[in-house]
């Protein structure tokens, strides 16, 4: 250990001196006050022992110097004094004297004080270290506090930010765990489905929002997703007021700070308007579709639709044999009685006559308005004769259906397919000589395929 040794007379400083050295202490010694001040700033010293009296800077300044100084470490001050008496040494206390040698110098005496300051200032030693440590771990605890806060505040932040998205994003959101129940509901969700958000908490999603028939579907639909899976899906879903809504539904597992999936996110988007709109678009064009096949004033397909139904049958009939027969029919005199009782009447008649042919027809017959005043029945699987029977029970029909009018009649030809022909209109153009025959044999009758005809094939 250092010392520091202050004394102005020079047997006593060397004294001093062999007795500290003997003791192991490492020795500066000063003449005088002056002098030790001078050396003690340049590095103070734990250990100062100091002679009282001596000129200029005596002991009591030279402590009074070394306490005014604040050092890192403690200095223990012994003062060397032939002075005793009592007011003295309380004075040199109260100055910041910790201990007193009494001169001339006791070696004993001298031993036993520096044991006491070795202690003192080993003592003082470990309470700066501990106070060090103390001091380090405070300033460690208050950073760790204030990151804490920081950190704490920061999730608090994040929490609000989420729920202010969460609530506004204008998409209907909830979480919900694998048996269904409801976390989480914003306010999307709420105007959707009409629950409020406290009256679907804990609540499950199969209480609310999912009919009995889309269960099964969804219970499957959340095991995939358990498994990691995201989903889409278009459901119907129920609202509180018993109305459904069509959703385009999300489903996307929901992890928590681990890593592991906790729960669902779902996320609904009502597409009820577009789905409204595309049932009625369905529905417009199977009507255009219809028309584009239907003949306005009679209700009969049209002739584009008889061109496809000839065209069908008799592909059928030159792959499989599978014949048929085809039966034109004209009304007679129409002409005439337009001019007498006008075109609406005739149309009336036309609309007549039609009815009649679809009543009368056999089933599977396909009826039709062929153009004009001629309409035509096509009648699958028919042969020639059977045909003939047919037109001739319509001819009947027609001749004897009242009109507000005047009774109308018609003239019938009928042909069938023969293997021989080419392409469908062959069966019309031979139906259409056959009826031109049976307005020449004097109208209102039946007349089949022309013997020429055959004879020409
Ligand atoms: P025929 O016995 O030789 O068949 O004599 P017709 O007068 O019926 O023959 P024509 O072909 O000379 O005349 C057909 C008439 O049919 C002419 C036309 O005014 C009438 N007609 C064609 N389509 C319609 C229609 O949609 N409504 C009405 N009211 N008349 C029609
Ligand atoms: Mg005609
Ligand atoms: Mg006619």
């Amino acid at each position: 250990m250092r010392v520091l040794i202050a004394e102005d007379d020079n047997v006593s400083r060397l004294i001093l001196r062999r007795a500290l050295e003997d003791l192991n202490f490492s020795v500066v010694a000063a003449r005088d006050g002056e002098e030790a001040w001078h050396l003690y700033q340049q590095q103070p010293f734990p250990l100062v022992i100091s002679d009282w009296m001596m000129p200029d800077v005596d002991g009591l300044e030279l402590c009074r110097r070394i306490r005014a100084q604040q050092n890192e470490g403690y200095t223990y001050f012994i003062l060397l004094t032939a002075r005793d008496s009592r007011e003295d040494r309380l004075h040199a206390m109260e100055v910041g004297a910790d201990d007193f040698l009494s001169k001339p110098l006791d070696r004993a005496d001298l031993a036993s004080r520096l044991s006491v300051a070795r202690r003192i200032l080993e003592m003082e030693h470990r309470l700066r270290e501990a106070n060090t440590e103390l001091a380090r771990q405070k300033e460690e605890l208050e950073l760790k506090t204030q990151a804490l806060e920081m950190s704490q505040e920061m999730i608090q932040q994040a929490n609000l930010r989420f729920r202010e998205l969460f609530d506004n994003v204008p998409v209907a959101c909830y979480t919900f765990d694998v048996e269904g129940n409801i976390y989480e509901w914003n306010r999307a969700a709420a105007m959707l489905y009409g629950w409020k958000e406290h009256e679907v908490l804990m609540d499950s999603i199969f209480n609310t929002i999912i009919p009995p028939r889309e269960l099964e579907q969804i219970r499957q639909l959340i095991e995939r997703v358990m498994q990691g899976e995201g989903c889409v899906i278009e459901s119907i879903d129920r609202c509180r007021n018993g109305a459904t809504r069509h959703v385009l539904r999300s489903l996307f597992p929901l992890h928590d700070a681990s890593g592991q999936i906790v729960a669902i996110i779902g996320a609904s988007v009502d597409i009820t308007q577009r789905v409204q709109y595309e049932q009625e678009l369905r529905a417009l064009n199977e009507r255009l579709e219809s028309l584009a096949f239907t003949d306005a004033l009679t209700g009969l397909l049209n002739h584009r639709a008889l061109q496809d139904k000839l065209a069908e049958h008799f592909a059928r009939a030159k792959q499989n044999g599978e014949t048929f027969a085809f039966i034109l029919l004209d009304i007679d005199r129409f002409k005439h009685f337009n001019d007498t009782f006008g075109h609406q009447a005739g149309d009336e008649v036309l609309r007549t006559v039609a009815q009649v042919l679809q009543r009368y027809s056999p089933p599977h017959s396909i009826v039709a308005r062929y153009g004009g005043e001629e309409l035509s029945v096509l009648l699958p699987g028919y042969s020639l004769d059977e045909a003939i029977g047919v037109a001739e029970s319509l001819r009947q029909a027609i001749a004897s259906t009242p009109t507000p009018y005047q009774q109308v009649t018609a003239s019938f030809g009928v042909a069938e397919y023969m293997p021989y022909m080419h392409t469908p209109s062959e069966v019309v153009e031979v139906a259409d000589a056959a009826l031109y025959e049976a307005k020449r044999a004097g109208r209102n009758c039946v007349r089949p395929l022309l013997q020429e005809w055959e004879q020409a094939a």
